[in-house]
């Protein structure tokens, strides 16, 4: 009897816990599976932070900036759709070299330094392309700290670099901090450190115009980005929606990639980096649709890197494998090939930490240190190279 009048209160209280926890499931599975933001969502997601000083995550300084270096020499090599500069900083003198055909010509004649010989050089010639995709600032910040210690001995944290600036003087470095500078200044951020994976997808990819994110992949599969069905630009893009990643390299749709591979063509770097971020640690791409001997080159590179990364107890990905393209989703055809096939230069792409929540998780310190510490690998490897 007892039992029977107890039960119904058991069942009542029963639904009712089920409802509270079935509710604060969906609350849970919400949080973790937004799908969407809006312009004023994604603002309010900005933490209250102490940015640091030594970081760059604006283009709007670059110029004044630009104009009181002494050592390095700098030149506007393309203006965006926005209007903004994109910079090349150049340290060390440019040798001379006869040049007979392009690269790819010198090629089909079986003779690379028709194109140009680049043993002859005293120098190696390194090539630094800063974030074509504006919310990947980690490396504006590395090579505006780079072009710092070319002209100081110092980061901007104050820290003595001399070594480091010892090693650039020793080769011919071009730097252009800012690839896409239209994306870089849509980025209001001005870092994702600390912050989740949807503030990424949000400033990075972009909304559709029903406020869901483009995401990745699917943000590449609407090229340039613009049209009705487009909400908050991302900072993939420059302001005319073209993503230089992946610009029409035979026939270009934007300014920056065509500036970029000029540069390439004219002075054939030896070594090349397109600088990226993700949430993973720090890793070194295979390059695609370059030679095996060039995958091979960028490997040495990536085990020297990591070396160093793991000696300053800094996170670091694993070496890639080489390998031939093909499958149901071959490598894409983007700027780090494209560098190559201009100039014949060792070209990869390299992906560092946001320091994000979610994934590599790393501080506004230990990202300058891995950009420098990549740096440091690459000046390294080029100038043993040389030695051989
Ligand atoms: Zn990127």
């Amino acid at each position: 009897m007892r039992l029977e009048m107890c039960w119904p209160g058991r069942t009542a209280i029963a639904t009712l816990l089920l409802l509270v926890f079935s509710l604060l499931e969906m609350t849970v599975a919400n949080a973790a599976d937004v799908n969407g933001m809006t312009y004023e969502q994604a603002k309010q997601r900005v933490p209250q932070r102490q940015i640091p000083k030594f970081w760059i995550g604006d283009v709007a300084g670059l110029p004044a900036r630009f104009e009181k270096l002494t050592h390095g020499k700098v030149r506007t090599i393309a203006v965006s759709p926005g209007g903004r500069p994109v910079h090349l900083v150049a340290y060390g003198r440019a040798e001379k070299l006869e040049r007979k055909a392009n690269f790819n010509s010198a090629i089909g004649g079986r003779e690379p330094a028709a194109y140009m010989n680049k043993a002859a050089r005293k120098k190696p010639v390194i090539l630094f392309i800063g974030p074509v995709h504006g919310a990947e600032v980690e490396g504006l910040t590395g090579l505006v700290n780079l072009i710092h210690i070319m002209e100081s001995a110092e980061d901007l944290r104050g820290k003595n670099q001399s070594e480091l600036r010892a090693l650039g003087r020793q080769c011919r470095l071009l730097i252009v901090p800012d690839g896409n500078p239209d994306g870089i200044a849509r980025f209001e951020p001005r870092s994702l450190c600390g912050m989740e994976l949807n503030d990424l997808r949000f400033w990075g990819q972009g909304t559709w115009s029903d406020d869901t994110f483009c995401g990745w992949p699917q943000s590449k599969r609407q090229h340039p980005m613009v049209g009705d069905n487009t909400g908050f630009l991302g900072c993939y893009f420059n302001d005319d929606g073209i993503n230089p990643m992946h610009d029409e390299f035979f026939d270009p749709m934007g300014p920056e990639a065509p500036a970029i591979l000029k540069v390439a063509k004219e002075e054939g770097p030896d070594l090349a980096v397109s600088l990226h971020s993700h949430s993973n640690n720090p890793a070194i791409l295979r390059p695609a649709y370059v030679t095996a001997e060039i995958q091979q080159d960028v490997r040495l590179l990536a085990q020297r890197c990591y070396e160093l990364l793991a000696d300053r107890g800094l996170p670091y990905g694993s070496v890639f494998k080489a390998a031939t393209e093909g499958g149901r989703n071959p490598s894409s055809f983007n700027l780090t090939s494209a560098m190559y096939h201009i100039s014949g230069t060792s070209s990869f792409t390299f992906e560092c930490p946001h320091g994000l929540k979610e994934g590599c998780q790393v501080n506004f310190e230990q990202i300058l240190d891995i950009q420098l510490s990549l740096y440091e690998a690459m000046i390294q490897h080029e100038i043993e190279k040389k030695k051989l």
